[in-house]
């Protein structure tokens, strides 16, 4: 799942007019929605923003007032941060804290990089490992790698979520998936 360690980013999550979540923009970005009358503010975060004429509370959710179309993004981009929030910090070998990106089946031996086969582990186990299998090794995965799917990683990424945008992000849907 995404993750949620207690850093609060300085986005807002914008939803489309109904109400389906669809992207985190900057506050900035956000605000500048609100003033152009192209949404409304549906959640406050910390604190006013002030221009020249105008001041508003910063958004944390703000909601296109017109509908929007968007293609559907299906796949979450493989990215080296993204591996270590899908596998939560940890080695998939031992639990020890992730340092490293090992490929399950070894690139050298025709390993894809892709969500089925990397996963996030501690620099010891991708040592001892090397160009060997786990099965090879005699040692299990603590979770099998999957592409993450649910409607938070779609629209967060790796980026963590602002507890404000909960009941728009079904975040249980995403630890599940
Ligand atoms: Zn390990």
């Amino acid at each position: 799942m995404p993750d949620i360690r207690p850093t609060v980013g300085s986005g807002a999550l914008v939803l489309n007019a109904t109400y389906e979540p669809l992207c985190v923009v900057s506050v900035r970005r956000a605000a500048i929605l609100v003033l152009s009358a192209k949404a409304v503010c549906v959640a406050d975060g910390e604190g006013i923003l002030h221009s020249a004429r105008n001041s508003l509370p910063v958004p944390s959710v703000v909601r296109l007032t017109r509908f929007v179309r968007v293609p559907y993004r299906t796949h979450v981009g493989l990215s080296r941060r993204a591996i270590f929030a899908r596998d939560n910090w940890r080695c998939v070998y031992c639990r020890g804290p992730a340092e490293t990106i090992d490929h399950v089946f070894p690139r050298s031996r025709g390993g894809r990089h892709a969500w089925e086969n990397v996963v996030a582990a501690c620099a010891k186990c991708n040592h001892t490992k090397g160009d060997k299998t786990p099965a090879e090794l005699g040692w299990r995965l603590h979770s099998l790698p999957a592409a993450p799917k649910g409607i938070a990683w779609r629209v967060l990424g790796h980026r963590a979520p602002d507890p404000r945008w909960a009941d728009w992000l079904d975040l249980r849907e995403a630890e599940a998936a």
